[in-house]
């Protein structure tokens, strides 16, 4: 279980901006946003990726996730956001316990305030390779 600034914020030693909380779940803002609203949702087990998640867990964040999300986009008058979910230093999680941000996109404010911004190279994907992959992958689901 590691010891991370989302335990001692889950344990009140931090103290936060808390927008939301139940028996598994937390949700409170950003210290540095992204775009103004920018919110984490936390489960309160200490686990640092989504992979690890108890099915207890899991079931608890996407249960509230959506609502959250919808309470995000009212508070802050947008009408569009990305949730962005890191598990792994290589892909840029800062903070090894699972959090989901909620980042409301602004379209009329400039870069570095208006929400998460995205480089996408995306590639093609080859019909053979994919049955392969495919495969594989589901094997693995248990
Ligand atoms: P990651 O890169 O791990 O996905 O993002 C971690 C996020 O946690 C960052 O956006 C960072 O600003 C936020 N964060 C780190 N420490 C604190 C803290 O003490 N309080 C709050 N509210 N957010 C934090």
């Amino acid at each position: 279980m590691p010891d991370t600034i989302f335990s001692k914020i889950i344990a009140g030693e931090i103290p936060c901006h808390r927008v939301y909380e139940d028996e598994f779940v937390l949700a409170f803002l950003d210290i540095n946003p992204l775009a103004a609203g920018h919110t984490l949702v936390i489960p309160k087990e200490s686990v640092a990726t989504v992979g690890e998640l108890s099915d207890e867990s899991a079931a608890a964040v996407g249960r509230v996730l959506p609502r959250i999300c919808r309470a995000v986009m009212k508070a802050t008058r947008t009408n569009a956001y990305n949730i962005l979910q890191n598990n792994g230093a290589d892909a840029h999680q800062e903070v090894m316990h699972v959090h989901f941000h909620i980042i409301p996109k602004y379209a009329d404010r400039p870069s570095g305030q208006d929400g998460l911004g995205i480089g996408w190279r995306p590639g093609k994907l080859d019909s053979d390779v994919g049955v392969e992959m495919a495969k594989r992958i589901a094997a693995e689901i248990g």
